[in-house]
């Protein structure tokens, strides 16, 4: 099988071609999408056979266009050559993809994590010649303290907040990490209220049946009928931005709400004080380094190729460790061929 960058990832095997994760809606004869991320979906589908998880499809069907177009698969196989995921434990309906042929076994992550959060499995390594893997968070600079221990002293502080009449303003990306903290802490109050983009994503994941919505009333909602002023114990779930955003501005001085920001780049040591939180708590729906570097040990391939993030350091420092690791680039087509 033969890995390289051409507008896509893409793999070819000896009858076959696939592109993963591709952003333009060029036409490939086969296609996978890990997942929901706008970074890894295209704006108008190709007339093509995709696959996909089932959830990944319900979101392509409200995020992209021409969806009708798409013919959509589970799984698939050509000749004798397989296409299976497995859970990515990304975001809802992530996958990573294995291809098995007489050429060798190769695994393709996508976004990936190997923690137990809960509501969502987590990435099996299992071994394989070749392996893509993602790098987003591959600096060794990036280790995330035990999942189970942030979520614990978090929950102790929001009940903290809440207690003393302190509304709590929780802030993740609507789609993989809101549901993380819905997960995590919407028990912690009964007045949930979701900001409107989440609401949304929310809306579309209870009316497509994936799991992971919370109960809760909009924002919008929530203005209207007083509820924020008549209660002071209220979780709002809202994207991540600046404390400084006129929105939050707003929330802190009328309520005197305080901001958790949930990222893995808090990691940073000034990232509160850079985003102007009160809280800022390391969790991702990524790997962290030390996660990375143990997916590669537990796969064992013989090659290894990085994508995404510090791909070219990650790959630097797989290769200290002994694997045969580049950062897939323009130059792995022609490393491939000669
Ligand atoms: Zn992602």
């Amino acid at each position: 099988m033969k890995v390289y960058l051409s507008k896509a990832i893409r793999i070819k095997g000896k009858e076959w071609s696939i592109a993963c994760d591709s952003t333009n809606s060029k036409y490939y004869s086969l296609v996978f999408y890990s997942h929901a991320h706008s970074d890894h979906i295209p704006r108008k589908l190709p007339a093509t056979d995709i696959i996909s998880s089932l959830e990944t499809k319900s979101l392509l069907k409200n995020f992209t266009s021409n969806f009708s177009e798409g013919r959509f698969f589970e799984d698939y196989k050509i000749g004798e050559t397989s296409f299976k995921q497995q859970s990515a434990g990304h975001i809802i309906g992530s996958t990573a993809l294995k291809i098995k042929s007489s050429e060798g076994t190769l695994i393709y992550t996508g976004d990936v994590s190997i923690r137990n959060k809960g509501f969502i499995e987590p990435f099996k390594p299992d071994k394989c010649d070749t392996l893509i893997i993602e790098s987003t968070f591959g600096l060794s600079q990036y280790e995330f303290p035990k999942y189970e221990q942030v979520i614990k002293e978090t929950q102790e502080s929001i009940a903290e907040n809440l207690d003393n009449n302190t509304p709590v303003v929780l802030m993740g990306y609507a789609l993989g990490k809101a549901q993380m903290l819905y997960h995590a802490f919407s028990h912690l109050s009964e007045n949930v209220i979701l900001h409107g983009a989440n609401y949304k994503i929310n809306s579309l994941l209870k009316s497509e049946g994936i799991k992971g919505a919370v109960d809760c009333v909009s924002y919008q909602h929530a203005k209207e009928k007083g509820l924020m002023e008549k209660e002071g114990n209220w979780i709002l779930f809202a994207p991540l931005k600046s404390g400084r955003d006129d929105f939050y501005s707003y929330l802190r001085n009328k309520f005197g709400a305080v901001l958790y920001a949930f990222s893995g780049w808090c990691i940073s040591s000034n990232y509160k004080y850079r985003m102007n939180v009160d809280y800022s708590v390391p969790i991702s729906d990524h790997a962290d380094f030390s996660e990375l570097i143990e997916i590669c040990e537990s796969c064992n391939p013989d090659r290894i190729y990085t994508i995404y993030g510090s791909n070219i350091a990650f790959a630097a420092e797989l290769r200290r460790r002994g694997f045969n690791a580049n950062p897939l680039s323009k130059q792995t087509l022609l490393d491939s061929y000669f």
